[in-house]
């Protein structure tokens, strides 16, 4: 039996129930996509639900306010996602509201790379292109026995090569579910059962106890520490402030409390210096306490965020006054997200 029939009779066996593989809607199966990059199908489930149930076509996630979309999103991270796929769906709706369909016009779309393209051309239109996510890349170099990094050009080169000669020409889709999920469910990072895999008589990772090794990923450079020291508002009626950032960078869009950075933890006369040092504190006698000594670690990629949060209380009503309910209808980063759960739990 050739690798790709060993690969469809255990995926025929062993595959889960998911929605997005009983849609061939292109619009459905690019959101389930994007929504499981970098997410955990448990995790990502709730939110494919929630995206086709409030935006059931293309068209109506288009007209919805870019603010929407990002509330919805909440909790999942990495937001320049949602962003692109609400950009992604303008375009289309610009382009007559159908769908590209094919590889070379699906990646025309904002934030639709290599594997997102494939993922659509083979699932919704059965083009023969390979996937080659996270999954398929452990596959390959532990069966095939391959040391070239995956996140160097060379490895990527070499896994797409050998993805593409690998490629079932006649059932494009269910290959690439299957070598997909055999990554997810069998061939798993840690501790696979090798003992009942139905490759373990070809594997060279297994055969030479190489499991653990590969695939071989190159370390990245060091987080940057960052410390933020977030300004809880409160006003004599409860009002409080966020603010929006930026449009590009970190968390883009979202909302979250003023904030002011410093190489480390801040003694309260030394947060109150700081605060004083802004013009905009002038007017205002205020009071501070820190809500959390010891700081609150928020990782991403390149950064390492030691969040401390200031209860200050000012003794008058500011104009940028927002209610608690309001700001909690705001699209709030995660690490703002607990912070405010917590808080105001009493709220929610
Ligand atoms: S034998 Fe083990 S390492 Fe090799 S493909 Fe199967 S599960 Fe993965």
């Amino acid at each position: 039996m050739s690798f790709q029939q060993q690969l469809i009779k255990w995926y025929d066996i062993h595959k889960r129930d998911l929605p997005w593989r009983s849609t061939q809607d292109p619009y459905r199966i690019w959101l389930s996509e994007v929504i499981l990059q970098q997410t955990r199908v448990n995790q990502g489930l709730p939110y494919y639900n929630r995206f086709v149930e409030t935006y059931p076509t293309v068209r109506d996630l288009a007209a919805a306010p870019q603010e929407d979309v990002l509330k919805l999103w909440q909790g999942l991270g990495y937001y320049s996602r949602a962003r692109n796929l609400h950009a992604a769906a303008q375009q289309v709706v610009e382009m007559g509201g159908i769908f590209p369909d094919s590889y070379k016009d699906l990646l025309k779309l904002k934030g639709v790379g290599d594997y997102t393209a494939a993922a659509i051309a083979s699932f919704a239109f059965h083009e023969a292109v390979p996937v080659v996510d996270g999954n398929v890349y452990r596959v390959l170099s532990r069966i095939y026995g391959i040391s070239t990094a995956i996140n160097v050009t060379a490895g990527v080169k070499e896994f797409k090569n050998l993805a593409i000669r690998l490629m079932d020409h006649n059932q494009p889709h269910v290959y690439n579910q299957a070598i997909m999920e055999f990554g997810a469910m069998q061939c798993v990072p840690r501790n696979p059962d090798c003992t009942v895999c139905p490759f373990k008589d070809d594997c060279m990772a297994y055969k030479d106890q190489r499991i653990e090794e590969l695939p071989v990923k190159i370390k990245k450079t060091k987080a940057k520490n960052l410390h933020h020291h977030y300004i809880v508002l409160q006003t004599p009626q409860d009002k409080t402030l966020l603010q929006e950032r930026p449009q590009s960078g970190i968390w883009a869009g979202l909302f979250e409390f003023p904030f002011i950075e410093s190489d480390g933890a801040l003694l309260s006369v030394e947060f109150r210096d700081k605060l004083q040092e802004q013009e905009w504190w002038s007017g205002f006698r205020f009071r501070e306490s820190v809500y959390n000594q010891d700081p609150i670690i928020h990782k991403l990629s390149h950064r390492k965020i030691h969040a401390y949060f200031w209860i200050v209380e000012i003794d008058q009503e500011i104009e940028e006054g927002i209610t608690i309910q309001q700001a909690f209808q705001k699209p709030l980063h995660i690490l703002m997200h607990r912070f405010m759960s917590s808080f105001w739990n009493s709220y929610l």
